[in-house]
């Protein structure tokens, strides 16, 4: 069989969002709110995808457990960012974080109470007060199920709003018009194996992260970075991607996080020694510094000997002291996967783990009202008709080189709103479709065909799992030159073989096998776009380390070089080309003084 124009049909919207994660339904509520005819696609039922796990909490500077204001929490995510952020849009995202906390709240959300009703709120890594004075208790929270609440809120919110939702179906390109405009998208209904052409006035990319380009992941299965995939083969660059975030307490060898609310509840890391360690990394916020910093630390004890284990090859993260009853009450999950993935009952033993690869502060780049944006004709801000993307796949770059734990539930909820709201203006504007251009469906029929022709390729995952392997070995926690380089010729070996893996069952009904030689593609573009641009880099900043600087002189104790001088900019990074290009990071805020670049201690 192949897939031709003639079998394929073409249905219209006005939008179409693809993913209904926390980005995607909280933008599409905008929208069906407004009247809009809005359908949003997932791959998965919508209450699955991956912020349905997210465990800690919300940022927001509510201020009911201890003093705080957005202030504080731009400052904190401008350092913790190191100055790659942003400012502009940190500050915006800062000043409406209580605003879109409280929406939640009046949707339903069951966040947990503290005694005179306001909403719990919990310590989190990197979150301060006094311009990093103390720990501040930011983080709202629904137990340690927060995504979980969240999606749900959402879900029940769109349901009654008339959201159309196509579950199971997957988006595979984007449809651009001679001018560039993008007037649509095109999708397969996993269930029938049929391909559509779905038209729109504007398409929303809302597809998460791609956290599954690497083999010791916190992320779902269905984080394959389609999103990224469709943006890069359709000509938009990807922003800062040599930025992964390894997230410190990753349960040693099954990769099941452990949220950082548990040292927001105060459980400490120690080494083999029994040291709490992190004192003599980050003596301010100790264990809980930014993720980078835990991260390195953790990585640091592990290479000179001081990890735990038969084999040395892991931490211990130590919960006892908190209690039962705090645990039960604040962490039921964690006690569960405790004893799920590592056999350990936490309220009486410490739990081994590891740092995990968890978030990708790159993306598809965007500005405030989430517009896809392209440098072109000397603008670096050039935007992109008809095109959005929120959520962990885009990068308004707010999260700059390593994110705050909270930040991204808050990312989501804020540009989500902000995209769904433009979008309802230009749709006032818009009374018509553009045309669908003859080629429309071009680009998908010829992947999806030259797969049906491939009999004897080789298997996707074989090369997938090959993808992870790289990854993890030449895009780690530290990284040198000589690794990086070796990983950039790696990386197109593997993307040669990508391009000849073979299909063996052509069935049409539900056919996984199809769904992942199809998500090969996307993974690959991502896994690229990582390790081009992190070749490239040459300096430390946030999660990219390269042990090849030294730290700063007069500062021993702080992360290796950093270069303000040459590297205070982002990469873009063009998939046609294989190439980079790079613009300014914007260091002024809207509405205060920009906070300058300083060494970054905690
Ligand atoms: C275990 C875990 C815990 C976390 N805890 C926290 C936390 O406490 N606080 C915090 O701020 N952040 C946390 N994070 C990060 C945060 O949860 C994620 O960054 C965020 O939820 C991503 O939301 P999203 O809307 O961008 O995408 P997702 O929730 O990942 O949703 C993506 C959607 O896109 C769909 N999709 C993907 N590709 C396609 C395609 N080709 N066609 C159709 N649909 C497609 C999927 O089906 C899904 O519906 C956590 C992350 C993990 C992994």
């Amino acid at each position: 069989m192949s897939y031709t124009k003639e079998n394929t049909a073409v249905r219209k919207f006005d939008v179409v969002i693809v993913g209904a994660g926390g980005s995607g339904m909280r933008a599409s509520l905008q929208l069906a709110r407004a009247g809009l005819n809005v359908a949003v696609l997932s791959k998965v039922f919508p209450t699955r995808s991956h912020t349905v796990a997210a465990q800690g909490g919300i940022g927001a500077s509510l201020g009911n457990m201890s003093e705080d204001n957005w202030h504080f929490h731009f400052y904190d995510t401008v350092k913790g960012g190191d100055w790659l952020g942003d400012q502009d849009v940190i500050e915006f995202m800062c000043r409406e974080a209580p605003h879109v906390v409280y929406d939640l709240e009046h949707m339903g959300m069951p966040f947990d109470r503290n005694a005179d009703g306001t909403i719990y709120q919990r310590p989190f890594g990197g979150h301060t007060a006094n311009y990093g004075e103390k720990p501040v208790q930011r983080a709202c929270a629904a137990a340690d199920r927060t995504g979980h609440a969240m999606l749900h809120t959402l879900y029940q919110q769109n349901v009654a709003s008339n959201t159309t939702f196509f579950v199971e179906w997957m988006a595979l390109d984007l449809i651009r018009d001679a001018d560039g405009d993008v007037v649509g998208v095109t999708a397969l209904e996993m269930e029938t194996g049929d391909v559509y052409a779905l038209h729109a006035k504007a398409v929303m990319l809302a597809t998460g992260g791609a956290g599954r380009i690497f083999a010791a992941s916190t992320n779902a299965y269905i984080n394959t970075g389609d999103g990224l995939g469709m943006a890069a083969r359709a000509g938009i660059p990807l922003q800062d991607m040599e930025f992964w975030q390894f997230h410190p307490t990753g349960v040693a060898g099954a990769g099941v996080l452990l949220t950082e609310g548990c040292r927001g509840e105060g459980a400490i890391l120690i080494n083999s020694e029994g040291e709490r360690f992190m004192e003599r990394y980050a003596p301010t916020l100790k264990d809980l510094a930014p993720r980078d910093f835990v991260s390195r630390s953790m990585d640091q004890e592990i290479k000179e000997g001081r990890g735990c284990g038969p084999n040395k090859d892991y931490i211990l993260l130590k919960l006892d002291h908190l209690g039962a009853d705090t645990i039960h009450k604040r962490l039921p999950s964690v006690y569960e996967i405790g004893h799920n993935f590592a056999n350990v009952d936490i309220t009486k033993e410490p739990i081994p783990v590891v740092p995990t690869i968890h978030y990708q502060m790159g993306g598809i780049p965007t500005n405030i009202h989430g517009q896809v944006v392209v440098q072109a004709g000397g603008d670096d801000n050039h935007v992109v008709n008809g095109l959005y993307a929120v959520g962990e796949c885009s990068c308004v770059s707010v999260h700059g080189a390593n994110r705050l734990g909270t930040n991204s539930l808050l990312d989501l909820l804020v540009f989500g709103k902000a995209a769904g709201d433009h979008i309802v203006e230009f749709n006032k504007h818009t009374p018509h479709h553009k045309p669908l251009p003859a080629d429309a469906l071009d680009m998908t029929l010829a992947r999806l065909n030259r797969l049906e022709e491939a009999s004897d390729g080789e298997y996707a995952q074989t090369i997938a799992n090959d993808i992870r392997s790289t990854m993890q070995s030449h895009a780690g926690v530290f990284r040198t030159q000589a690794t990086m380089d070796e990983g950039v010729v790696r990386v197109a070996e593997l993307r040669e073989r990508v391009n000849k893996v073979g299909l063996k069952d052509h069935s049409k009904i539900f056919n996984t096998a199809r769904v992942e030689a199809l998500e090969v593609e996307n993974l690959i573009e991502v896994a690229q776009a990582t390790m081009v641009s992190a070749a490239a880099r040459k300096e430390c900043r946030g999660a990219h380390t390269v042990e090849d600087y030294e730290h700063p002189a007069d500062h021993p104790t702080a992360p290796l070089g950093r270069d303000d001088v040459n590297w205070l900019k982002h990469t873009l990074w063009h998939s046609q080309t294989n190439s980079l290009s790079y613009k300014p990071v914007r260091l002024k805020p809207l509405s205060v003084e920009t906070i300058p670049p300083k060494v970054r201690t905690f």
